[in-house]
C-alpha cells in the first residue's frame, strides 16, 4: 500500500476503528475473564461482550493499543511511517511528524509496534530453500554517552540473516525461480558454532 492509498483508505478515525475491529474479529477476540471466544459486538458501546460471563472487552483491550489514549489513526499512521521508511524512522522524527507530541509517547508507541511486528514474525517459519548468512548491524549509542576510549561510539551487533526462496521450475524455460519471498533476522548472542546452529 502506498502513502496515497493509505490516506484514501484511512481518511479519518472511524475508518481506522472499523478496520481494527474487523482485523481483531478475524484473528478471534478472547474474553480476558473466562477465556471464551464467544463474544458479541455492542454497537453503541464499541465493545464486545462475552456470551458466557458478560465481561466486556474494549476495542483496544488485549491489543498493542491497550491503555493508550492516542487516536487509532495516530497508531495507523505510525505503523505506516515505520513500514514505508526504508532506513527506519526515529522516535524524534516521528514526534516531529505529529506536531511535537511527547517524545516518550512516541518512543513507547514505536516500541510496542516493533514488539508486535517481531511477535508476528516469530509465528512464521521459513520453508523451501533457505539461505543463511551472518551480518553486522551498527548500534550507535545515544548522544552524550561516550564509550570507553578506543571503542568509538559505534557498537556492532551480530545478526543471523535467513532468506527463503522457493526453487520452483518455470514451465516455459525450465529455469528455477530463485526470487526471495521472506527474510528473517535474529540477533546472535554468540559466535560459537553450536549457538549459530541452534538459531538455524
Ligand atoms: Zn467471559
Amino acid at each position: 500500500m502506498t502513502i496515497l492509498e493509505f490516506v484514501s483508505e484511512f481518511p479519518e478515525e472511524q475508518s481506522c476503528k472499523e478496520h481494527f475491529k474487523a482485523k481483531r474479529e478475524k484473528e478471534g477476540v478472547c474474553c480476558k475473564s473466562c477465556k471464551s471466544n464467544a463474544l458479541y459486538w455492542l454497537q453503541g458501546e464499541w465493545q464486545w461482550q462475552c456470551k458466557h460471563c458478560s465481561f466486556r472487552t474494549t476495542l483496544r483491550s488485549g491489543s498493542m493499543m491497550e491503555n493508550s489514549n492516542l487516536p487509532f489513526r495516530t497508531w495507523y499512521l505510525a505503523i505506516a511511517f515505520m513500514s514505508y521508511s526504508k532506513k527506519g524512522i526515529s522516535a524524534h522524527e516521528m514526534r516531529r511528524q505529529f506536531n511535537n507530541l511527547r517524545y516518550a509517547t512516541f518512543w513507547s508507541l514505536m516500541h510496542r509496534i516493533r514488539n508486535s511486528m517481531g511477535h508476528r514474525d516469530a509465528m512464521y517459519s521459513l520453508e523451501g530453500m533457505v539461505e543463511f548468512d551472518e551480518g553486522y548491524f551498527e548500534k550507535t549509542t545515544p548522544a552524550g554517552i561516550k564509550l570507553k576510549r578506543g571503542k568509538g561510539s559505534v557498537k556492532q551487533q551480530n545478526v543471523a540473516v535467513m532468506a527463503e526462496s522457493i526453487p520452483l521450475e518455470s514451465l516455459e524455460t525450465g529455469k528455477k525461480n530463485k526470487a526471495v519471498r521472506y527474510f528473517k533476522m535474529q540477533v546472535l548472542n554468540s559466535h560459537k558454532k553450536e549457538a549459530v546452529n541452534q538459531t538455524v
